[in-house]
């Protein structure tokens, strides 16, 4: 039988594999990874990622090689040399069919369509399936056919709409017999230029990743509504980096939630309800990112807001990277950021609000900061999110509501034991000071004075808007 070959790219698994379990039906598979170093740093992506990403091929080429699927491996740098590297290998090894699961993001869509043409012109069969996502985008749309931009209706359809078939979870493929191509050794990837920080928090491979999701059903999930928004405690499920690059399938992870919870997803247990819902806010943001490709133009979702007069404030965005704000929940959850790589969905949304409405800086700044260090780091997702804070999104916070970081402070972390965690200088203060420590105690605790005022900031975000 004819080769297949299959290429992978955010989707680093042998399980529940779309185009791996439809390639292996056809004849016996070649597999191919492309790096994109060159790519993946414009486009953002920091040394915690490139890292993951480096560590979760290799684990994937170790889950091949027991299936005797060779893993090719090229360098490409840029996206656009993609279509030339397949043609090479299809061409090299006399490939019957090309098989890839789909990326929504605009550059990654294009770098597809590019290699679609070009193995049609070549007369090579290739096909794209949709794998990382329940509704292919275009196929979950309003009552006026247009793409969701609000978060609640999309959810009410996507439950409505869902057929148990579109969370079959796939079988790997049968081990095949062994072929005679060489692998090129993975190992061999180049060094980084930078070093990640935090290797140990997320094993590579599917078993971790498998792993991990259990865990979080044995002990977290049936918590997860209440606890899932205190950065104290570990309440949620840290599944972010697996998820991002398809280590896990959102289909796993369905099913363990039904496996939970009766065979439901949308009624029951509370706590699996709510992870539910993140997992298609998840889905939302890649629907949104191909039904509105103006967002991967870091563009405003909302367009009225281009005209926005952000801060241009050097020192500002530099003591927010840095953890020195003088709001000690903003600059504990920065601090968590570069130390860690990862960083608690309300502090994402504490931060982000900060840097966009406080200091009124540009929240593309921050959107790329934070891709810089985040090893979960994911386009949609994470440009979602900033949109929010920013109120120039989908489902935008409307401009006027604006977190008071020492608010959220006193509501998320009550006994201030993540400020201690990550600001050891406050940590000697009552639990009830940590919040707002002190202006006489700054000098001795070797702590900033807030570098704005909260009102007055405020004050100045809600005229910006006005002024649209
Ligand atoms: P859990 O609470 O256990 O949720 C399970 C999964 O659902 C997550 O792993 C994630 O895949 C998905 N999810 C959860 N919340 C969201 C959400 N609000 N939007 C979309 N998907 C969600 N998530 C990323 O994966 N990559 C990013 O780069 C990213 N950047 C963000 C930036 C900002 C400003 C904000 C506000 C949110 C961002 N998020 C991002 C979403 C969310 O913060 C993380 O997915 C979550 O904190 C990861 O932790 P967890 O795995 O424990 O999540």
């Amino acid at each position: 039988m004819a080769l297949q070959l299959v290429w992978f790219r955010t989707d680093l698994r042998t399980f529940d594999h779309s185009a791996l379990a439809a390639a292996a039906e056809k004849g016996p598979v070649v597999a191919v990874f492309l790096r994109s170093v060159e790519q993946w740093r414009e486009h953002g992506h920091g040394a915690n990622k490139i890292d993951f990403w480096h560590r979760s091929v290799r684990a994937l080429k170790e889950s091949l090689n027991a299936l005797n699927i060779p893993l090719l491996h090229r360098d490409i740098g840029r996206y656009d040399q993609a279509a030339e590297a397949l043609l090479e290998i299809a061409r090299e090894h006399g490939i019957e069919r090309l098989h890839f699961n789909r990326q929504y993001p605009l550059n990654e869509h294009r770098r597809d369509a590019q290699v679609l043409e070009a193995f049609k012109h070549e007369g090579i069969p290739a096909h794209g399936y949709h794998d990382a996502v329940a509704f292919a985008p275009g196929t979950l749309l309003t009552g006026k056919n247009e793409y969701y931009s609000v978060f609640t209706p999309f959810s009410k359809a996507w439950h409505k709409n869902l057929k148990d078939s579109q969370l079959h979870v796939l079988d790997a493929p049968k081990k095949q017999a062994e072929l005679s191509i060489g692998n090129n050794s993975i190992a061999a990837l180049p060094e980084l230029d930078q070093t990640p920080v935090n290797q140990k928090a997320w094993p590579a491979g599917e078993d971790a990743a498998s792993d991990a999701l259990a865990r979080f059903l044995q002990k977290r999930a049936k918590r997860y509504n209440e606890q899932r928004d205190f950065p104290a405690v570990a309440g949620t499920s840290e599944l972010s980096p697996y998820l991002a690059l398809g280590v896990l399938s959102y289909r796993q992870c369905m099913q363990a939630v039904m496996s939970h919870n009766s065979g439901h997803l949308a009624d029951g247990d509370k706590g699996l309800t709510t992870w539910v819902n993140e997992l298609v806010w998840r889905e939302f943001y890649q629907h949104v990112v191909f039904g509105f490709p103006r967002v991967s133009r870091h563009e405003p979702f909302q367009e009225h807001t281009k005209a926005l007069e952000w801060r241009d404030d050097d020192e500002g965005f530099k003591a927010w990277c840095e953890g020195r704000t003088g709001y000690p929940i903003v600059d504990a959850a920065m601090r968590q950021l570069v130390n860690t790589g990862w960083m608690h969905n309300r502090l994402r949304m504490v931060t982000a609000m900060f840097l966009s409405k406080h200091l009124l800086i540009d929240w593309r700044r921050g959107e790329r900061f934070f891709l810089e260090h985040l090893v979960d780091g994911e386009f949609c997702s994470n440009n979602g999110g900033w949109q929010w804070a920013a109120s120039t999104g989908t489902d935008a916070a409307p401009y006027f509501r604006i977190f008071n970081p020492t608010t959220q402070s006193t509501r998320f972390d009550p006994d201030g034991e993540f400020i201690a965690e990550w600001l050891p200088e406050l940590s000697e203060l009552p639990a009830k000071a940590r919040h707002a420590p002190p202006n006489d105690m700054l000098t001795k605790l070797d702590y900033p004075e807030p570098i704005v005022d909260h009102k007055a900031a405020r004050q100045r975000a809600l005229e910006a808007f006005k002024a649209l």
